[in-house]
């Protein structure tokens, strides 16, 4: 993959960009530039595997749906993550063409990505990269989600009760309900395009 072509793509689409080593480098990076917010985390493994939330949360007022507070729970959490000044999440697949692609269940994911906040940081690992938005597609469809299935214990959907691949299931507990493309950054909102050289995330 050429890195320098996959950072200039991004850029054509308006996103700054930043390319780390290591997940404790873009760690490193973005505890040291969220600092003094209001911060709204996406349900995400990369962002759990780069130890965000307990070092954030030192220096900012931060909402993560995986550690709602005393007396809430996971949904009134993702509320509180929709007008965040911040908001962090992964994403699902990406091109090397500088298009993002998030799936989501309940939205509480897709939506804050969109609209809400002052600047969105989208945080993800090589393995999420693919040619083209065709392959990124197929690659959520027919790797992450049917992972993202099993990791919730969903064992009705079809994914989990088959082959793990993509069969359009009609499950009330179906994860795929919305799929989000992000061809070009958002009006009126700053968004981060992270990109870290590891394998992170489903
Ligand atoms: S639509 Fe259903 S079968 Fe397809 S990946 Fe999503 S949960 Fe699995």
């Amino acid at each position: 993959m050429d890195m320098q072509r996959v950072i200039q793509a991004f850029e054509r689409n308006r996103y700054d960009v930043r390319v780390f080593h290591t997940g404790e480098e873009a760690a490193d990076y973005l505890d040291m530039v969220i600092d003094g917010k209001t911060v709204g985390f996406g349900d995400s493994e990369t962002l759990i595997s780069l130890g965000l939330y307990s070092r954030l949360r030192t220096h900012n007022r931060v909402f993560d749906p995986k550690h709602p507070e005393e007396g809430k729970n996971f949904t009134e959490t993702a509320r509180e993550c929709m007008l965040t000044d911040v908001f962090l999440t992964s994403v699902n697949g990406a091109s090397e063409t500088g298009i993002m692609v998030n799936m989501d269940g309940m939205g509480n994911r897709a939506g804050a990505s969109l609209f809400g906040h002052k600047k969105v940081f989208f945080v993800f690992g090589v393995n999420k990269l693919r040619p083209t938005l065709e392959e990124a597609i197929r690659r959520i469809k027919n790797e992450a989600a049917p992972k993202n299935a099993l990791r919730h214990g969903y064992t009705d959907t079809g994914c989990v009760r088959s082959d793990r691949r993509c069969h359009d299931c009609s499950s009330p507990n179906r994860i795929c309900n919305a799929m989000v493309i992000y061809y070009k950054k958002m009006k009126r909102t700053e968004a981060e395009v992270i990109i870290i050289e590891e394998n992170l995330g489903l």
